[in-house]
């Protein structure tokens, strides 16, 4: 006998039904964008009749079937339309990281295929230096309040047109025959940044989205209702905005786009003067937004209820500062633009509270159910979930992606030894607690060995941290002839303030081994950022190795 099937009808979960929920029971929640003096708003409804009309003019440029639509965007109005109306047209939405080196970003466009690239108009001058390597391109439209005095003639290329992104949806139907799209075909591409090799292509299902956005939504991540007001300052090219843009039009919560204005000056005035409840963005931004509070008394940010931190470890110290200075609660989360990208929060469990609940905010989250987790140890067994074994986390899940885009086959081998028997090897080492909390230590590429012993460079970059005089650390493994690897310590003094090595490993030796404290030290001005504003240790090992730092060395 069948098993006994269910009575429920089949429907798909795509993104055009996210923007036919979004733009209509929503139509009267906004999107908000920031401008050189103020902000603009638009209704979701008017969203969704922009996207209709972008739909159109895509379909004229000949846009059919599951061809690439490329974005070089801030987080704006505009990119929002472009979110909606590429996947629920067929079409796949390509997000290009614009902090990216050029020879990444010409790799991958070409790569994905990509046949239009929607430009804002103050990206003109970075993009037109590319734009005449990049092969499958056939249209540009430059979008953005002052797109038509941008300098269209440096886009004005042979075999490749250049409109102005009003102009493409001027005039058009302001509804569209969206086509029924299956939830499993691809909704959009992000590729990961290309720490080793090649940057690598993961495509999002709308099934995928779909999951990934109810689960961000969810309580246990950002807990959104038609209420909230999400300001992502994640870039909506770094593993879509954590996808909190099609979260926001899942739920109806309205979206407050800060455009380029990401220094932490105008971005608390356009935080004061849109008022967000939830806000998402990695640590270096916060940090740099508590200095600004701790520098403006008086300043506050009293609409934010949450703020979501991740894409590298949030430091309790960066936590404690925002909340107890500036009332503002901050929630850590972890993923990879593999894992769409939030696969893990860090709400505490029930009943813990005070002191004890920094055990849970310090670590990387709970995992969100749709996620499973497990440690595998190097000979590749299964550890406990008994918050001290370590070994590589890997993860599966339906928003999990189950290999990489390589229409040639070109790079698959590498890419593949990312998977391990239909599970993704995270690259990052640490521990699941019986709770299904996460802990890590480290990324395996930054793992510092020292005479067979591991040394977390996160616990050591957390410690120092939370040093007062201490604005970024980050530490790195350095070769060593005794111990193969030491710890050396680069570190961002407070303005004004002075310490010493020997002052810092007097703050450390309370919670570490003496054998694990850094005896190689390095005062910084900054330390070298990726391009999605992360600590880049390849760069802080390569200023080392380069002589690049006054290195002193202590040991008592
Ligand atoms: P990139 O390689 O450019 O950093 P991703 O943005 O996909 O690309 O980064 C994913 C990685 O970021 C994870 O594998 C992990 O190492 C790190 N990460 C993300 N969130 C956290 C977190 N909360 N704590 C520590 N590391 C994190």
């Amino acid at each position: 006998m069948p098993p006994l099937k269910s009575t429920m009808q089949d429907a798909q979960l795509t993104i055009g039904s996210l923007l036919a929920h979004g733009t209509t029971v929503h139509g009267d929640s906004e999107v908000v964008t920031a401008t050189p003096d103020g902000s603009r708003s638009r209704t979701y409804a008017d969203v969704g009749r922009r996207a209709a009309q972008l739909a159109h003019g895509l379909r004229d440029l000949g846009i059919d079937a599951d061809q690439r639509v490329a974005t070089f965007m801030w987080n704006n109005a505009e990119h929002l339309e472009a979110y909606l109306a590429i996947p629920s047209m067929g079409a796949v939405l390509h997000t290009l990281n614009i902090r990216l080196f050029p020879e990444q970003l010409v790799y991958i466009a070409n790569h994905a295929q990509d046949r239009v690239v929607i430009v804002d108009d103050t990206l003109v001058p970075l993009f037109a230096k590319e734009l005449p390597k990049l092969e499958t391109v056939t249209h540009v439209l430059v979008s953005g309040p002052d797109a038509a005095a941008a300098d269209l003639d440096s886009l004005r290329v042979t075999g490749k047109e250049v409109l102005l992104y009003e102009q493409v949806v001027a005039d058009r139907p302001d509804t569209f025959d969206w086509p029924q799209t299956d939830e499993r075909d691809g909704a959009a591409m992000c590729y990961t940044s290309g720490t080793t090799g090649n940057p690598k292509g993961v495509v999002y299902s709308h099934r995928s989205a779909w999951l990934h956005s109810l689960a961000v939504s969810t309580g246990n991540a950002a807990g959104l209702d038609f209420h909230d007001r999400v300001l992502p300052i994640v870039p909506m090219f770094h593993a879509n905005a954590w996808g909190l843009a099609y979260a926001a039009i899942m739920t109806g919560a309205s979206l407050c786009m800060p455009d380029r204005w990401l220094q932490a000056e105008p971005l608390v005035r356009f935080i004061q003067a849109s008022r967000p409840t939830v806000s998402g963005a990695v640590p270096t931004v916060w940090n740099d937004v508590l200095s600004y509070l701790d520098g403006h008394e008086g300043v506050r940010l009293d609409s934010l209820r949450l703020i979501l931190c991740g894409g590298s470890a949030v430091p309790i110290s960066l936590q404690r500062g925002l909340e107890e200075r500036h009332g503002l609660h901050i929630r850590q989360a972890w993923g990879m633009t593999e894992t769409s990208p939030v696969a893990s929060a860090g709400l505490v469990p029930v009943g813990v509270e005070g002191e004890a609940q920094w055990t849970y905010r310090g670590s990387q989250g709970r995992l969100l159910c749709g996620v499973e987790g497990r440690i595998v140890a190097d000979d590749g067994s299964t550890l406990p979930w008994d918050g001290t074994a370590v070994g590589e986390l890997e993860v599966r899940g339906p928003w999990v992606t189950g290999g990489y885009y390589h229409p040639d086959d070109a790079g698959s081998e590498a890419a593949d030894q990312k998977f391990h028997d239909g599970w993704l090897r995270t690259g990052d080492v640490g521990t699941l607690d019986p709770l299904g909390y996460i802990r890590l230590s480290d990324r395996a590429k930054d793992v510092i060995k020292s005479g067979g012993e591991w040394i977390s460079s996160v616990d050591l970059e957390n410690a120092l941290m939370g040093h007062p005089d201490v604005v970024e650390a980050a530490v790195v493994g350095i070769p060593d002839e005794k111990w193969q690897e030491r710890p050396l310590a680069t570190v961002v003094v407070r303005e004004g303030a002075t310490v010493t090595p020997e002052q810092l490993r007097a703050h450390l030796a309370g919670s570490f081994a003496k054998w694990q404290l850094p005896d190689a030290w390095a005062f910084i001005d900054q330390v070298p950022r990726t391009s999605v504003g992360k600590f880049d240790k390849k760069l802080v090992r390569r200023g080392f190795a380069e002589g690049r730092y006054d290195v002193r060395r202590v040991t008592d």
